[in-house]
């Protein structure tokens, strides 16, 4: 009987002393089987053999380690983690099937009953109702205050409070929050075990900003966005200190939001561009915001990169660049900002962002329309705003194509 095909050595991959990001991001985490790939190897496994019966026993009790099943481990989701944990300074990275499994894990690996979660008021929506509708259910207390308006933080923070948590730049309108002011405040909680600092990091991804070097205890990112860059796959990833993402694993492991092997491999691929795509995202959307402002029919960008942004000094700080992300109100009302909408020509009309392709939406109507008109006035959706997500086409042509929006209103 033919037996496989005798393995062809073990070249161990590159040590990475002393080396900037980008490699990190091209090399970092990198397993390398006796295959001597040299790209990195998917493994659609659901579990792993064992020599013995006593071995078996041995990595079940985690007496020696190694992989047991794909729902506590996998090697290609093992790379991801090692990768991303690299790229934000961390210690140890979990991932998720999903940016919202990531999240979930995290605040009911680190909650119990009686906790409270101190959180900005414009954080992604579906984050919200999560904390609002269903972390609530569990004895957890939840409330929410303006990103940065760090009176109110003060304020709402409360001997119990056990995360503190934020998206900066904040989606749409790209107010950029101060985070080692806010990791300063969740300090001051008298929580028995310490307050947490959570960073939603999506926006800028670490080849931009590095949360954990401004206090932040935990970062949490979705990947599907900037992480894979091409809009192909969901997933999600945590990183922090070993002792919490000890935490946070072991939750993922009982409940079971596993990244699959398949996406971790896509989101490493996506890794290896990031440092790339995230300057251009930046380049491109600079060029469009500076477009925008200089129309009469818009009243108004907002765009972290834009000198005129109120915390520019502060992003300057936190940021490498502004990110791919702007938004800006039109002259007209909702109809005039549909008929823009509607009139562009290649911009895909969808609410995803981080991609290779630009995107645009209308917040009031689609990822903010769940909201009453006075939590949208308060978070300043108003229906002539238009979020635009800048992607690597050529950045004249994007500009091309919003002047065809333009036209349609003016
Ligand atoms: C998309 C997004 C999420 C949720 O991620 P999914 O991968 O869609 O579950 C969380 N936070 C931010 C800032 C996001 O943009």
């Amino acid at each position: 009987m033919p037996t496989s095909k005798p393995a062809q050595g073990n070249i161990p991959v590159p040590q990475l002393d002393d080396v900037q990001l980008e490699t990190l991001a091209v090399r970092a985490g990198q397993i390398r089987t006796p295959e001597l790939e040299h790209s990195e190897a998917i493994f659609p496994t659901s579990s792993f053999v064992f020599n013995s019966a006593q071995e078996a026993a041995q990595r079940f009790s985690g007496e020696i380690g190694g992989n047991v099943y794909a729902r506590f481990t996998n090697p290609t989701v093992s790379m991801f983690e090692t990768r991303i944990a690299a790229l934000e300074g961390g210690e140890r990275a979990v991932a998720a099937a999903s940016g919202m499994a990531a999240i979930m894990a995290t605040f009911f690996a680190l909650l119990k009953q009686g906790d409270h979660v101190l959180c900005s008021r414009s954080v992604f929506g579906t984050t919200n109702v999560f904390l609002e509708k269903y972390l609530c259910k569990f004895g957890i207390e939840v409330d929410f205050v303006d990103l940065c308006d760090y009176q109110q933080w003060r304020e709402k923070l409360q001997p119990t409070t056990r995360i503190v948590f934020c998206e900066t730049p904040s989606n749409p309108l790209c107010e950029v929050a101060d985070m080692e002011e806010l990791s300063k405040i969740t300090s001051e909680s008298k929580h028995p075990d310490g307050a947490l600092f959570i960073v939603d990091n999506c926006f800028c991804t670490p080849a931009l900003q590095q949360p954990l070097l401004f206090g932040a205890d935990i970062v949490t990112h979705s990947a599907t966005k900037y992480l894979d860059g091409q809009g192909r796959c969901l997933g999600g990833v945590v990183v922090g200190s070993e002792e919490l993402m000890a935490e946070v694993h072991s939750f993922m492991r009982s409940a079971g939001p596993a990244l699959s092997p398949f996406n971790a491999w896509v989101f490493l691929k996506g890794l290896e561009t990031l440092s790339l795509r995230m300057r251009a995202h930046s380049e491109h959307a600079l060029k469009v915001a500076e477009w925008l402002q200089a129309q009469d029919a818009i009243e108004q960008v907002y765009y972290v990169g834009l000198p005129g942004h109120p915390q520019f000094a502060l992003a300057q700080r936190q940021q490498k660049s502004g990110s791919g992300v702007l938004s800006f109100k039109i002259r007209g009302d909702l109809k005039a900002a549909w008929a823009f909408i509607d009139a562009v020509q290649f911009i895909s009309i969808t609410a995803n962002l981080g991609d290779t392709k630009t995107t645009i939406t209308h917040p009031a109507t689609t990822t903010h329309g769940r909201l009453s008109d006075e939590e949208k006035m308060r978070a300043g959706i108003t229906d002539n705003l238009i979020r635009v997500s800048v992607g690597l086409e050529n950045v004249d042509d994007i500009i091309q194509d919003l002047a065809r929006g333009l036209s349609a209103i003016s």
